[in-house]
């Protein structure tokens, strides 16, 4: 047997994507999805928002660049 990994389910094309910035261990800046994606933390903010902002355009979401 064997799962379509490629299909989307109903669930996930319903899924809220919104995306926020947050601080990691004082230096570091990670974005995080509200379905429960994160970005590496990155040194450079810039560089954490930017690809926050890349997932919330692939996947039709929100980005807020505030950083939590
Ligand atoms: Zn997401």
């Amino acid at each position: 047997m064997y799962e379509d990994q490629t299909r989307v389910s109903p669930q996930e094309t319903m899924m809220q994507h919104e995306v926020h910035l947050r601080r990691v261990q004082q230096h570091f800046v990670q974005a995080a999805c509200s379905c429960g994606w994160l970005s590496a933390a990155r040194r450079s903010e810039s560089l954490a928002a930017e690809e926050g902002r890349d997932h919330a355009i692939l996947y039709d979401g929100a980005f807020s660049a505030e950083i939590t």
